[in-house]
């Protein structure tokens, strides 16, 4: 078996250029860690491969305007070490320090795990419910792309064979909020979840919801966020009874994926479980908006 050729583009520009000559039969290669696996059992067999590994600045996390943007080279590990991150958008640090080991968070990439798109992640439930968006480059130019229609079903995203995800934006979170991410493994902690649930909570000044937020993932094809739901909570105090209600439709709003590390039912009672947890903690330790504006 020979290997593919590896082009080592110093553009974005020249990456997509490389892969629109390819015709849709060559691929990308960020950190390796899920091409390597995919070539190594034959699921996949590109034409050539296409290293961003040479493109400057795609390693860098900045932060401008409210915004908290990383570059697609970005590596798990340094998303988790980040004190801007850390600061601004903390249950996306959370999310990727959780990931694998740390073998796995030094290679792997923001973009590698988006564009992979495997529901079985942790990442893309986080960036859901930040209401994160994609910057992609391709032949035609630049788009942008909500992290909510990047991922359109089983290891399926919205990106063109010659598009590449150049950065992902997400908003600095509103330090008065509370977020938190919780993964739950069935087999062993270094494996990928059975499911994983990012919560974001705001509690007024009365003691209600000014923000209630709730995005599952690796349970179903795609993070899963009902929206109407989460209005509904808005207004209201995070009772038991809110709670019980928020977590049963996504119960009933979940199309559970049924694998190795749990069945559907299986999977449909970890969310509800996960959510009522993650829903109790941040009624019982969001911190609290006073009439001030000082948090308690
Ligand atoms: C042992 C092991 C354990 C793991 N455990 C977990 C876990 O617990 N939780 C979890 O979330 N994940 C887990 N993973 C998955 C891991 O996080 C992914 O393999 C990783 O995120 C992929 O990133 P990468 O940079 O290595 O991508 P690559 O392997 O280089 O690429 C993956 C796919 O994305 C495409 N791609 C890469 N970058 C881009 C880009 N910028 N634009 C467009 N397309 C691109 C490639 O063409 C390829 O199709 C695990 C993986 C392994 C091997």
């Amino acid at each position: 078996m020979t290997s593919p050729p590896i082009f080592f583009p110093r553009t974005l520009s020249d990456a997509c250029e490389i892969l629109a000559d390819y015709d849709g039969q060559a691929k990308v290669v960020a950190g390796a860690t899920a091409l390597s696996l995919l070539m190594g059992q034959k699921l996949v067999d590109p034409e050539a491969l296409v290293s961003l590994s040479r493109i400057a600045d795609l390693d860098q996390i900045t932060v401008t305007e409210g915004v908290v943007t990383l570059g697609a080279l970005v590596k798990h590990a340094d998303v988790d070490r980040s004190e801007v991150v850390r600061e601004h958008a903390r249950v996306l640090a959370q999310s990727f320090a959780v990931v694998g080991n740390p073998r796995i968070r030094a290679a792997a990439t923001v973009g590698g795990v988006l564009a992979e798109a495997d529901y079985a992640s942790d990442p893309p439930a986080p960036v859901v419910l930040l209401d994160g968006w994609v910057t992609v480059v391709g032949p035609g130019g630049t788009r942008e792309i909500a992290a909510s229609d990047l991922f359109v079903g089983f290891y399926e995203t919205s990106l063109e064979a010659d598009e590449v995800i150049s950065h992902l934006h997400v908003p600095v979170t509103d330090p008065a909020a509370y977020t938190s991410y919780l993964k739950y493994s069935s087999r062993s902690a270094e494996d990928r979840p059975c499911v994983g649930v990012a919560v974001l909570v705001h509690v007024g000044v009365d003691g209600s919801c000014a923000d209630v937020r709730v995005s599952v993932g690796a349970a179903a094809e795609v993070p899963l966020r009902l929206r109407e739901v989460e209005k509904e909570a808005v207004g209201h105090v995070l009772d038991d009874a809110r709670i019980a209600h928020i977590a049963q439709a996504y119960a009933d709003a979940l199309d559970p994926i049924e694998d190795v590390r749990g069945s559907g039912w299986y999977r449909t009672e970890m969310t509800r479980n996960l959510i009522s947890r993650a829903l109790a903690n941040a009624r019982d330790t969001a911190p609290r908006a006073t009439e001030a504006g000082e948090k308690e």
